[in-house]
This record gives structure tokens, C-alpha cells and sequence, in this order.
């Protein structure tokens, strides 16, 4: 008997039940991963609320993969550190454009100092490009860190 053309071409049953595995695999952690940032992003929204942020749940977006809300022009992320959720603000650097995060705020108080007194420039100071100079390109990378390091050293006097 002559084989069909059209079973040729057909996917061994052994291969579609391990696609079909794979799939399911991926669905789930999918699935999985949905379901941590809505607990994280409940968290989130709980610890602004004790702090006076007037926050919704369903306001969230996702920023880095980290649960943040943006309230009247302030952005806060929240994230897990050894079981705890911690919040803090980000903006960006004014100086080369990347997202910066501020000290973890963790009272009201720590809010109002975060607000009044944090500068994203600062804070990234030391990491900008706009601000360290380029490695030299002879360097490998750890001659590079170590140059970085023994300048640090030789500043702090
Ligand atoms: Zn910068």
C-alpha cells in the first residue's frame, strides 16, 4: 500500500506529545509567574496604602518585571527581599536616561525624605556612563573593575 502523502509530512506522535509537554510547561509557569506579580503587586499596594499613598491594586504595570504604580507623577516599585515586600521610587537618571531606584522606604517618614531629598542623579552617579569614564579598551574587564576600585580608593582618600 502506498503511504499517504499527507502522513509524511505529519509530526511523529512521539515528538507531538513532547511538544504538546513543553507547551503545557510553559503554560504553566506562565501561569505561575502571573499569579507571583499579582500577590507582589497586592503587597505593593497594601504597604503604599500604610504609608499614605492612595494607590489602587488595579492601577499596577509592570516595570523591570516589578510590580509599580504611578501616583500624581511618582512611580513606585515594589519587590520580595527574603520574604519582605519593599517599596521604592523610581525615575530616571536625568543624565543618561536609566531607571534608577531610590533608598527602600519603609515609613512615612522614609517616604518624605525619599521625596524632598533623593536625587536619581546622584544615586547614579558613580554607575553613569554620562559620568565614569569609559574603560580603557586594553582592559580586560576585571583590570577594568580594578581600575574603578583603586580610583574609589584613591578619592576616598
Ligand atoms: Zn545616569
Amino acid at each position: 500500500m502506498l503511504a499517504n502523502p499527507s502522513d509524511e509530512r505529519k509530526t511523529p506522535a512521539w515528538q507531538d506529545q513532547a511538544i504538546a509537554a513543553y507547551a503545557q510547561q510553559c503554560a504553566d509557569e506562565k501561569a505561575a509567574e502571573q499569579e507571583r506579580f499579582t500577590t507582589r503587586a497586592q503587597r505593593t499596594c497594601d504597604l503604599l496604602a500604610r504609608l499614605g499613598v492612595p494607590v489602587a491594586v488595579g492601577d499596577v504595570f509592570p516595570a523591570d518585571g516589578l510590580p509599580a504604580f504611578r501616583v500624581d507623577g511618582v512611580t513606585f516599585a515594589g519587590f520580595n527581599d527574603d520574604g519582605w515586600t519593599l517599596v521604592v521610587i523610581l525615575d530616571d537618571c536625568p543624565d543618561c536616561g536609566r531607571r534608577v531606584a531610590s533608598g527602600v522606604i519603609e515609613s512615612a517618614a522614609d517616604l518624605g525624605k525619599m521625596l524632598v531629598g533623593w536625587e536619581p542623579r546622584l544615586t547614579h552617579h558613580d554607575d553613569c556612563p554620562a559620568h565614569s569614564p569609559a574603560p580603557r579598551q586594553d582592559c580586560t574587564p576585571v583590570e577594568a573593575r580594578l581600575l574603578v576600585a583603586l580610583k574609589d580608593w584613591l578619592e576616598a582618600g
